[in-house]
């Protein structure tokens, strides 16, 4: 049986240490870090998770200011919020809640906000510190799922690890990541031709596609981990509904490892978050 990488625990733990940071800073005489959210509209999903981001700063002591802005917003008004939040000394990070409404060009926002406080890690100048492997703010998702690989991969020097999906939130920084350790990296995605063969080859996979149960058992090679980032909610014929993987868990019994979904790959994202906020205010902070 694939040992399961428990994501609740581990991001329990990371956000505990977390915790200790801003305790550390406080006790430095420094005011706790603050994290700037910005939702633009009412989409629902949207509404779920920053409520979800803001309660879980409250636990670890980063002071959160929200941001809601109506759905007719221009985009003039958000790059003025932004500017404003940049010039805020008591803001260390700056997050924009995706999807943005059609008005507002996404990428224009991103690339205003300030990469010290660029807490997602999208901006273009965190984008080329990452894939120079010189430090900066790394997107929460693919940090979150080297931390889950971290607990079972000590060496990862040689490793063939396979990335399903291109995404620049997933899919191109976590296959970055990889390689900065040293992995041989094959970033694959919807066009890619015989992915059940690319994947049998890998000792690390990484599936990021939102494709329900994708992955089948026999893509994968005896002893590969497999790190599930996808998240589809489908209908059961009952007519309830479930969250469900890229992978097919039942039969992911010959992995060495795998995460679970829910509970996996989700539960780090928003530890990694707060992580980020942390550090970006030590950087701040240490001038
Ligand atoms: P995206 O739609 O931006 O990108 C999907 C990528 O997968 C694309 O590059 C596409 O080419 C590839 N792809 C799609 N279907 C494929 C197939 N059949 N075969 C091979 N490649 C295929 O998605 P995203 O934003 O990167 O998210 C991917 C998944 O991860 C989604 O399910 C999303 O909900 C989930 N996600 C989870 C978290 C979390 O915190 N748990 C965070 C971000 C994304």
């Amino acid at each position: 049986m694939a040992t399961l990488i428990d994501g609740k625990a581990i991001a329990a733990a990371l956000s505990l240490r977390t915790a200790e940071a801003v305790t550390a800073l406080v006790a430095g005489g420094r005011p706790a870090p603050g994290l700037a959210v910005i939702l633009v509209g009412n989409d629902p999903a949207s509404e779920v998770y920053v409520g979800r981001k803001i309660k879980q700063c409250a636990k670890v002591g980063i002071r959160s200011v929200e941001h809601r802005l109506p759905a007719d917003t221009s985009e003039a008004e958000v790059l003025a919020l932004i500017a404003a939040l940049n010039g805020d000394p008591a803001i260390d990070g700056i997050l924009v809640q995706l999807p943005l409404p059609v008005q507002i060009d996404a990428g224009k926002v991103l690339d205003a906000i300030d990469p010290g406080k660029d807490v997602d890690g999208f901006h273009p100048v965190n984008v080329g510190r990452l894939s120079t492997g010189t430090g900066g703010l790394v997107p929460c998702t693919p940090l979150g799922c080297m931390m889950l690989l971290d607990t079972v991969i000590d060496d990862y020097r040689g490793l063939d690890a396979v990335v399903i999906g291109k995404s620049n939130i997933v899919g191109k920084p976590v296959a970055m990541l990889l390689l900065e350790r040293e992995c041989t990296v094959t970033v694959t995605h919807i066009a890619t031709q015989d992915l059940p063969a690319v994947v049998r080859k890998a000792d690390i996979v990484v599936a990021a596609a939102g494709a329900p149960e994708l992955v089948r058992g026999e893509w994968i090679k005896p002893g590969a981990v497999v790190i599930d980032v996808g998240i589809t909610r489908v209908a059961n014929p009952d007519g309830t509904t479930r969250l469900v993987g890229d992978c097919a868990a039942h039969e992911m019994d010959h992995a060495r490892a795998v995460t679970p979904v829910p509970g996996g790959v989700g539960p780090m994202t928003i530890a990694c978050l707060l992580a980020n906020t942390v550090q970006a205010a030590q950087l701040r902070s240490a001038g």
